[in-house]
């Protein structure tokens, strides 16, 4: 799809980007040197990531400097200085460790988005316990399986969240030595749930002070869980060192300066809440809007324009919720603090990165990486031309390639034993040059699988991308989404992105369908944007138009209505659900299902 570049001026808003011209950079960069721009633990004592996001800052000039300003459910806001949250973080590790908890034993966290979560996050990083992020959506048996899987000796979590999703299945959990509640007692039943201590007053009896032990940076210190939309969710192991890479990605990616407010609107449960809405903007000493709601799209609007957001890092989901909510909307509100928008996760369609342009007022900055990838790989930076619909060029300090496959579908291997590069435009995996500091040490209890992950000196991301003559990458699909028909290979972003472009309709999710002739064809699900309905016309006009852009062999075959095209709830589209559900196979993990139907 032929598309405008959106030029670089004009995205900057007065303020200088940290990073001037791409390719200088990537010339320059090393990880050394991003490393040395840390402070490290004194005497040098290693690394560590809440030193780095929090110490650092509290016993310096930003002391006093707002860390985070956590917008509740109701209304009203709390805000926690550097020194504050140190504090906070610091008794979170005195209990800890007065509890028996040691380092490298895992610690999950099982609470809304709230102060309190970031101090538990913290400190259990201070003490360099293992910190396993779960987002409260969750039911009992999500819960169950990663607190099993993951070996959880202490889960912090709230009264409330304790009665409906754990306490049935704690008798299950014979490693779980500890619960620690943090909140009221939960007002329906009204009296401490047994087996369970109360976090609150241990933090009120607890020490103030707290030294951080040595800590080298290789030390285990996250536990992720992936978002499970192509299967089983898998534990990804990360270790202190990813500090330098969320450090250098915040500083580059998602060009942050200290007096920049902040907000990003992922779920610590979910790997970008972690690197994102926790280490990177602490690292870089800037203000993090914490918000305890869910989405909605006057409150979004209201959150940017009230606090004065000036980077945003979002969705694509969310992005074309906000599209769906209409421009009128958006024009009621003053967003002219904001100066750079980014967005993770999912394919970002061209016409949501020039509709922010059009209706915000900035262009969308796609960027990929993965759970496994531990932060940013691949982005569209705020000082380098778009090009609408491509994920941008790799982090400086990256290695970047799309590898051929064979004709069996493996990466091919050369006689060197090296893998084989694709041409430019030519489709094949996404894959990175081992190295990079928050690169994932291994999945959980599962070393073959990790292993499986290289070949040829590379590490395999699973995503099937393309890369320009300009070194822009363009994401075709994900492997295990990618249709095969009449011997082409087809990427639903590619047929979903073009659907979008009709002014009907909101979403689109694309599957192939077993066919006897042509392998498979393409079938499309979409919902529709207010004030259209579904009808057999819209059907035939969306399939014309499809086949129009896309060409006879691409377009889809059938186009089927679906207001409730399943999710994620770290909001990806499940294809592989829309695939089982339309060819009546087992559902498979639904764990991360949003909204079960
Ligand atoms: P699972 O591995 O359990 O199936 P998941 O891959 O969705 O789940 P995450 O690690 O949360 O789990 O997501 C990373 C994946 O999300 C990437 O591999 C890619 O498929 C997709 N993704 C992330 N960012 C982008 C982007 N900018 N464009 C296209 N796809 C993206
Ligand atoms: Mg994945």
């Amino acid at each position: 799809m032929a598309r405008e570049v959106i030029a670089k001026s004009g995205q900057y808003r007065g303020v200088s980007p940290n990073m001037a011209d791409y390719e200088t950079e990537r010339a320059s960069f090393t990880w050394d040197e991003a490393r040395r721009s840390l402070d490290g633990l004194p005497a040098g004592r290693g690394l560590n990531i809440a030193h780095e996001a929090v110490v650092r800052h509290a016993r310096g000039p930003r002391a006093n400097h707002v860390a985070l300003r956590c917008l509740s459910r109701h209304g009203d806001h709390e805000d926690v200085t550097y020194a504050a949250l140190d504090e906070r973080s610091n008794r979170v590790a005195n209990v800890l460790d007065g509890l028996g908890v040691r380092a490298g034993e895992r610690v999950f966290a099982l609470m809304p988005r709230a102060a309190n979560l970031y101090a538990v996050a913290l400190g259990t990083l201070k003490h360099r316990a293992v910190l396993s992020p779960l987002f409260t959506a969750f039911g009992p048996e999500p819960i169950r399986q990663r607190l099993d899987a993951g070996g959880g000796v202490a889960l912090v979590t709230t009264p409330s969240l304790y009665r409906h999703k754990v306490a049935s299945i704690r008798d299950q959990l014979p490693g779980l030595r500890h619960v620690l509640l943090a909140g009221e007692p939960d007002a329906a039943v009204n009296e401490w749930p047994e087996d369970t201590e109360d976090l609150t007053s241990l933090l009120e009896a607890a020490s103030r002070d707290y030294e951080i032990g040595p800590t080298t940076p290789e030390d285990m210190a996250l536990l992720h869980f992936t978002s499970g939309t192509t299967g089983t969710p898998k534990g990804a192991i990360h270790v202190h060192d990813a500090v330098v890479s969320h450090y250098a990605t915040g500083r580059l990616a998602l060009d942050l300066h200290p007096d920049d407010v902040y907000w990003c609107t992922a779920d610590p449960g979910w790997v970008t809440g972690t690197s994102y809405g926790i280490i990177s903007p602490l690292v870089h000493g800037v203000t993090t809007i914490v918000d305890e709601s869910d989405f909605n799209a006057q409150h979004w609007y209201q959150t940017l324009e009230r606090e004065a957001v000036t980077v945003w890092y979002t969705a694509p989901t969310a992005l074309r919720m906000l599209m769906q909510a209409g421009a009128a909307m958006a024009q009621e509100y003053d967003l002219g603090r904001l100066r750079f928008i980014a967005s993770v996760g999912e394919p970002l369609n061209p016409e949501v990165v020039v509709w922010g342009r059009d209706v915000l007022g900035l262009a969308i900055h796609d960027n990929w990486w993965q759970t496994e990838t531990g932060g940013i790989m691949v982005a569209n930076y705020v000082s380098m031309d778009i090009r609408p619909g491509s994920m941008g060029r790799p982090m400086p300090g990256v290695e970047a390639t799309v590898l051929a496959h064979d004709a069996q579908g493996e990466i091919e291997i050369g006689d060197d034993g090296a893998a084989i590069e694709a041409a430019v435009d030519q489709e094949g995996e996404l894959a990175l040059r081992p190295g990079w500091p928050s690169m994932f040490r291994g999945y959980l209890n599962n070393p073959a699988r990790y292993e499986a992950c290289f070949a040829g000196g590379w590490y395999l991301s699973g995503d099937l991308a393309r890369r320009d003559a300009d070194g822009y990458f363009w994401f075709v699909g994900r492997g295990d989404d990618v249709i095969k028909s009449a011997g082409h290979l087809i990427g639903p972003f590619e047929v979903e992105s073009a659907l979008m472009e009709h002014p009907a309709v909101a979403e689109a999710g694309v599957i192939g369908v077993p066919d006897p002739l042509l392998g498979e064809v393409v079938k499309a699900f979409v919902s529709l944007n207010p004030g259209f309905n579904p009808s057999e016309d819209l059907r035939l006009e969306l399939l014309g138009s499809a086949r129009q852009q896309l060409g006879a062999a691409v377009a889809p075959r059938d186009i089927a209505f679906n207001q409730n095209l399943p999710h994620t709830r770290s909001g990806k589209i499940m294809r592989r659900l829309l695939r089982a559900r339309e060819l009546g196979l087992p559902e498979g993990d639904t764990s991360t299902l949003e909204s079960p139907t």
